[in-house]
């Protein structure tokens, strides 16, 4: 799977995407992410991406230009499954739409900044549009990195204990259940006896009702669908 980034900060794009999962992923041959910088496509002097919005008003706006430029080298090299824009009036993220993407090959991802991108660029070329929760960030390249690596980690191949994906929260329904790891005691905090048991099916089950509880507990909303 390819992701192609454009962005005008392609340095905050630099370090998640070079260790653990996600650096492994590219290693393995599995995924490629390509950090396309904005000013190569404006052919303005300056280099700039940016101007005064129409109408008044605070904020900068990014303009078409080069974001087109971009699209359609990058368009004319290969087909593209998503032009997906990055913005908080999108689509929120969840589970099943990183599972959807994570079927797609080729994937453009337009990060925007200042008061966000020309209107026009998300009528023309952007397919999708994600937002990663209600709040405002200062840019896209955060919320492209953690569509990203949401999605990377659940191509197959990627985590190396493939079963371990599944049983992540949101994946079934269900927020996942506590973990432990050694000690059994640490100062008189003990593990449940049942994790220690050895008993499979047992530990399953108990797995199970802890995802249940957690769930009714934290996101009833997640059992009532
Ligand atoms: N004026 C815009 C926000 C601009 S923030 C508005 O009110 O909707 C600058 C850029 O950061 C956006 O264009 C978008 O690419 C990115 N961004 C900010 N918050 C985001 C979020 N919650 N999810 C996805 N992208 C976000």
């Amino acid at each position: 799977m390819r992701f192609d980034l454009i962005t005008v900060l392609p340095g905050l794009l630099e370090s998640p995407f070079a260790h653990s999962i996600l650096q492994r992923a590219q290693k393995k041959g599995i995924a490629e992410i390509h950090v396309h910088n904005l000013r190569d496509y404006s052919s303005s002097k300056q280099k700039s991406v940016d101007d005064y919005p129409y109408g008044g008003g605070s904020g900068m706006v990014m303009t078409i230009e080069p974001f087109a430029n971009c699209i359609e080298k990058l368009k004319s090299e290969r087909d593209y499954d998503e032009v997906i824009f990055m913005s908080p009036d999108g689509e929120t993220l969840n589970q099943p739409i990183a599972n959807q993407l994570s079927t797609k090959k080729n994937i453009i991802i337009l990060c925007g900044h200042y008061k966000g991108i020309d209107q026009r660029i998300r009528d023309i070329f952007v397919t999708r549009e994600i937002s990663i929760g209600d709040y405002v960030l200062s840019g896209g390249e955060l919320p492209a990195a953690v569509l990203v690596d949401a999605v990377v980690r659940l191509i197959p191949g990627v985590l190396s204990d493939e079963t371990s994906a599944l049983s992540d929260s949101f994946q079934d329904g269900l927020l996942d259940a506590p973990v432990y790891t050694r000690p059994a005691d640490w100062n008189g905090h003990k593990v449940p006896d049942i994790l220690l048991s050895g008993n499979t099916p047992e530990i399953e089950k108990w797995r199970f009702e802890q995802a249940v509880e957690r769930t009714r507990q934290r996101r009833p909303d997640l059992l009532d669908e």
